[in-house]
């Protein structure tokens, strides 16, 4: 038997097409946005506070509907029972009775579904050995999150959604829960998880979708991702200085900070690393220096936002 899965392109478990959510104070907190999930992948949907991160899980859920665009669960509304019995959820804010103890919680929970995980199996999954005769209300930040893991797991869902999982979580447990996730993979389930974090989303991901202000920004593998916020994070302290200048080329390389010179058609644009030192420097070299531009190079302002995190 083979252990682990192979993605392949054909077995699509959830889709949005083409969505935008606009919540009733007109925030539109997703916009076109179209994402598809494969069985047996992980997708890391990042971005930063209010990309709409948290919207995308909830219409997957069908426990909010969208402006426009279509929702699919394994081809059914997100509001199917079949498809809801697959799928399990881990809620940015998860909640829970405060009284019950975690035991009896994930028995709750594993009583909701036809064929749910063996409860030793949700311990373990879920690191909860020691904590579970307490009650929820007793418990750490991080053990709570650890049971609303559990809970997501409870029914054996082909289909997980984590928002933000781990959070409040120390490093120790954050680690575990990502050997979990990458073992759900292996198994042949798909996992959605939400992050604003590039490290998670890297050590996880087959594929990240970095999302702001509810588009998506760009896709890739995570390699291909990293390799976009780098140059962009370089990006983020360039400048783009153009002007209209009589200073020789040689000069204008000398300039404090300029990576780059280049003079067409009487046109001088510079980039600059450092760009008020070269400005000042460039002034004062230059009395009849003229139609003088400063601007940041062309990326999604968002990204650089993300990435400089
Ligand atoms: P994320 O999870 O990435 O932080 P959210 O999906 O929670 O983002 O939010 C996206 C945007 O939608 C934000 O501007 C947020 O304030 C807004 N928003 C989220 N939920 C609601 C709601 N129920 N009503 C109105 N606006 C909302
Ligand atoms: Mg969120």
């Amino acid at each position: 038997m083979p252990t682990t899965f192979a993605p392949t392109t054909t077995d699509t478990v959830a889709a949005l097409t083409n969505i935008t959510k606009r919540y009733v104070n007109g925030v539109t907190a997703l916009d076109n946005l179209s994402l598809t999930l494969k069985r047996g992948e992980i997708v890391a949907l990042l971005g930063p506070n209010g990309a709409g991160k948290s919207t995308a899980v909830k219409l997957m859920m069908g426990l909010s509907s969208p402006t426009s665009g279509q929702v699919r669960i394994f081809n059914k509304d997100p509001r199917n029972t079949h498809a809801r019995l697959r799928t399990g959820v881990m809620l940015q804010v998860g909640r829970a009775p405060e009284m019950l103890r975690v035991r009896e919680q994930v028995n709750i929970f594993r009583g909701y579904y036809p064929a749910p995980m063996p409860y030793a199996d949700l311990v373990k999954a879920a690191a909860l050995e020691g904590i579970e005769e307490r009650m929820f209300g007793q418990l750490s930040g991080g053990q709570k999150q650890r049971m609303l893991f559990a809970l997501a797991l409870a029914g054996d869902p082909d289909l997980i959604f984590l928002d933000e999982p781990t959070v409040g979580l120390d490093i120790e447990a954050r680690r575990a829960m990502w050997a979990e996730i990458r073992s759900l993979a292996a198994r042949g389930k798909t996992v959605l998880l939400t992050t604003h974090y590039l490290e998670e989303a890297d050590a996880l991901a087959h594929r990240i979708v970095v999302i702001n202000k509810g588009r998506v920004i760009c896709s890739g593998t995570p390699a291909e991702v990293k390799s976009l916020g780098s140059s962009t994070d370089a990006a983020a302290t360039l400048k783009i200085i153009r002007c209209v200048t009589t200073l020789p080329a040689e000069t204008l390389h000398n300039l404090i900070g300029v990576t780059a010179a280049d003079t067409l058609n009487g046109l001088t644009t510079l980039t600059s690393a450092q760009t008020e030192a070269t400005l000042r420097e460039l002034l004062a070299l230059d009395q009849s220096l003229h139609s003088l531009e400063v601007a940041s190079p062309a990326l999604e302002d968002a990204f650089l936002a993300l990435t400089s995190n």
